[in-house]
């Protein structure tokens, strides 16, 4: 079994940025959160693709010690295409084709059923509860989402927050969700639906933890070469989950250090499309950014 079940979308992604695009790249919420997370411990990816998935994105997987067992084929793959303008910080959707998502139920394993680590990456909360449901005792569960699902699942949502550890949203996410302008007011009513911390990303900007009564706040790393930043969310999910997992510490100053892993792996793979630098970066670069981050904060 591995350390971390990573349960989101493998999709095909059409991406437009003003640097470039992609056609038919490899992307999804599990994709990419696997990878990241693939630099500490191994991760099993749950999910569905299609029969058309290209077998050398699912050999990628499997070549960095992903379990992909539990990846379904059938139907035709589950495809997102966006873009994004001059503030590269919003992913706007042009379209979402659900396909084999769409008739997708959660079966877990009886040997995946007392996995420890979670990583509900984003995918519809209904799948996310589900899969809760099938779990014996998982020790630490971390949860990320995105509009879409504010919009038209947000009840199932309100659930899935209440039985998870860590929530992730991004900023214009939690204005949303709890229909403030203000992020403390965001996060203390996230807090009160049960989580023990909060992280809010800020894209480039960094992100903020709120937890035991605490707040943190991680640099963004100043990059000047970004190309796409699809995906940055899931594989700074992906690292911190993965950080998590190989050291077993979920107190709040070792997800302070996790937050700082994710988001020196999100920043790298805001570098090149797709999963193109995930797939070739090494764990000496992840750590000389983590380094940095540590330099960038002190006064
Ligand atoms: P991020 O940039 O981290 O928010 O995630 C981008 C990835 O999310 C892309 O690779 C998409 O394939 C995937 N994605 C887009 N829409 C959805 C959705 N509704 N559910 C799950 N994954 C999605």
């Amino acid at each position: 079994m591995a350390d971390v079940l990573i349960l989101g979308t493998v999709a095909l992604d059409n991406i437009e940025t003003p640097f470039g695009k992609a056609d038919n790249a490899m992307g999804g919420s599990a994709s990419y959160a696997a990878m990241a997370a693939s630099f500490f411990c191994r991760p099993a990816i749950l999910s569905v693709v299609g029969e058309d998935y290209p077998k050398e994105h699912l050999k990628l997987l499997e070549s960095r010690n992903i379990d992909i067992s539990l990846i379904k084929k059938e139907g035709k793959s589950f495809r997102w295409e966006g873009y994004y303008e001059f503030d590269m910080n919003e992913a706007k959707t042009r379209k979402t084709e659900l396909n084999s998502l769409e008739g997708f139920k959660v079966n877990i394993p009886e040997n995946y059923k007392d996995v420890e680590h979670v990583f509900l990456a984003n995918i519809d909360p209904e799948l996310q509860l589900s899969a809760l449901k099938q779990l014996k005792k998982p020790e630490f569960i971390v949860l990320d989402t995105m509009n879409l699902w504010i919009n038209i699942k947000k009840k199932e949502l309100l659930e899935v927050i209440g039985k998870a550890d860590i929530l992730l949203l991004n900023d214009g996410e939690a204005r949303m969700l709890f229909n403030t302008t203000n992020l403390v007011t965001a996060a203390n009513k996230a807090l009160a639906l049960g989580p023990k911390g909060v992280i809010i990303k800020k894209g480039e900007h960094g992100a903020l933890l709120f937890m035991d009564g605490r707040h943190f706040s991680a640099p963004g790393y100043p990059l000047e070469n970004t190309k796409d930043p699809t995906g940055c969310g899931d594989s700074f999910g992906g690292g911190l989950i993965g950080h998590l997992a190989k050291t077993r510490d979920f107190s709040e100053p070792n997800i302070r250090k996790a937050i700082v892993y994710g988001s020196a792996i999100a920043s790298h793979n805001a570098e090149d499309f797709s999963v193109n630098r995930l797939k070739n970066i090494t764990m000496k670069e992840i750590e000389k950014r983590y380094n940095e981050m540590k330099e960038i904060r002190e006064f």
